[in-house]
């Protein structure tokens, strides 16, 4: 049994140094406690230099005690206080729950290995698993249900791209990626999806370039409103690689179009103030009650004025900048198009294409311009 434990410890570890991605979890959370429980399959824990095999109906609490030391209990009774634990499956396929008490987190189910440390006051977890499972998760987290093979198949390429290309973003933390929207969200894989699962197997490696080698800025949004955006209309910065072209298979979709109607005075008090527009001026009603925009804009009404559109919709919780604009009777309706920034992949179009029969590789191609796919060659190699 001892051999048998040191040869799945070392194929683990061999295997976790060709493939994994570390992930950090609960990164934006100041956890002091947490459970472990659920363990699917077999784990060692090594608190320290302690090694133990732990069984599937085994619980470990790990809590801060006193600001500066970290306790572990296994079972409610106190086992060691360590300055750092680790859980290394047994097989590479097993899972454990994790729930927090003092931060009332979801029971949430992960797989791979884990590092538990104590760093500035907060338990520090680190998940280690195959890239590939993670895609899975991702995957799962990031698209909606019951969609098409060849449209979870773009979201496993984007999301793999997306972690290659910030694959050293948490650097100074000890980790890739954290779990929340700041990277990718991640961990709450509580069924497995065959279509999701198959999805990721057939791209297995696979990942967006750039014509100049770079890995490929992975932007998507809900629902373009028919038309991209190009970048600098949202963010301050130009990439040539997103051009903004009418896009012909959302507009017919859940997200395609919204309304909404503000107070004129909520609205004129955010343009006289932030912006210095005259707003007592009655020519200028008549200007906001023309604003059309049959093609993307970047400013309201015109840029001599300096208001982006993409201020407007900060402001006033705007689903895009791509409206238009009316006042009657002291309030503002806007009606527009779309949900979110415009820029790189619109998902409902994606999808409208993938249910059409077009595949990943064509679906990438219209949003992504001037993207070709390749393999992660270093992960495949040392497989
Ligand atoms: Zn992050
Ligand atoms: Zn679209």
């Amino acid at each position: 049994m001892k051999f048998f434990i040191a040869f799945c410890f070392a194929f683990c570890v061999l295997a976790a140094n060709c493939q994994t991605i570390r992930v950090g979890l609960y990164t934006e959370k100041s956890l002091e406690s947490i459970e472990l429980s659920g363990f699917s399959g077999q784990y060692l824990l090594i608190s320290d230099s302690i090694v133990k095999e732990i069984s599937p109906k085994d619980i470990l609490d790990v809590k801060i005690i006193e600001g500066n030391q970290m306790s572990l209990f296994l079972n409610q009774k106190f086992y060691s206080s360590p300055s750092k634990i680790s859980l290394i499956q047994l097989q590479c396929i097993n899972t454990l729950l994790i729930q927090s008490s003092s931060s009332n987190l979801k029971k949430i189910s992960f797989e791979g290995d884990f590092e538990i440390s104590l760093v500035e006051k907060r338990l520090n977890i680190i998940n280690s698993l195959d890239i590939e499972d993670y895609i899975k998760s991702v995957v799962v987290s990031e698209s909606g249900i019951n969609l098409d093979l060849e449209y979870y198949k773009v979201q496993a390429v984007i999301s793999r791209t997306y972690a290659m290309k910030y694959w050293q973003r948490h650097e100074n933390q000890s980790f890739n990626m954290c779990n929340t929207t700041h990277c990718q969200v991640y961990g709450l894989r509580n069924n497995t999806n065959l279509l999701i699962d198959s999805a990721v197997k057939s791209t297995r490696s696979l990942v967006m370039k750039y014509k100049d080698d770079s890995y490929y800025p992975t932007f998507f949004h809900a629902n373009c409103g028919g038309q991209t955006s190009e970048t600098d209309y949202i963010w301050n910065e130009k990439m040539a690689c997103f051009k903004s072209f009418q896009d012909t298979f959302c507009r017919k979709t859940k997200q395609a179009n919204w309304e909404k109607e503000i107070p004129l005075e909520k609205w004129s008090k955010f343009l006289t103030e932030k912006y210095n527009f005259p707003i007592n001026d009655e020519s200028s009603i008549v200007l906001m009650s023309n604003f059309i925009q049959e093609k993307r804009m970047a400013f309201f009404i015109h840029p001599r004025y300096g208001i982006p559109l993409r201020d407007l919709r900060d402001e006033f919780d705007l689903k895009s900048t791509f409206f238009n604009c009316q006042v009657k009777d002291n309030i503002v309706y806007l009606k527009g198009k779309g949900n979110g920034h415009g820029v790189g992949l619109c998902q409902e179009g994606a999808i409208i294409m993938a249910s059409k029969g077009y595949d990943f590789k064509q679906i990438l191609a219209y949003y992504y311009t001037d993207m070709y796919l390749d393999k992660i060659v270093k992960l495949r190699l040392n497989r």
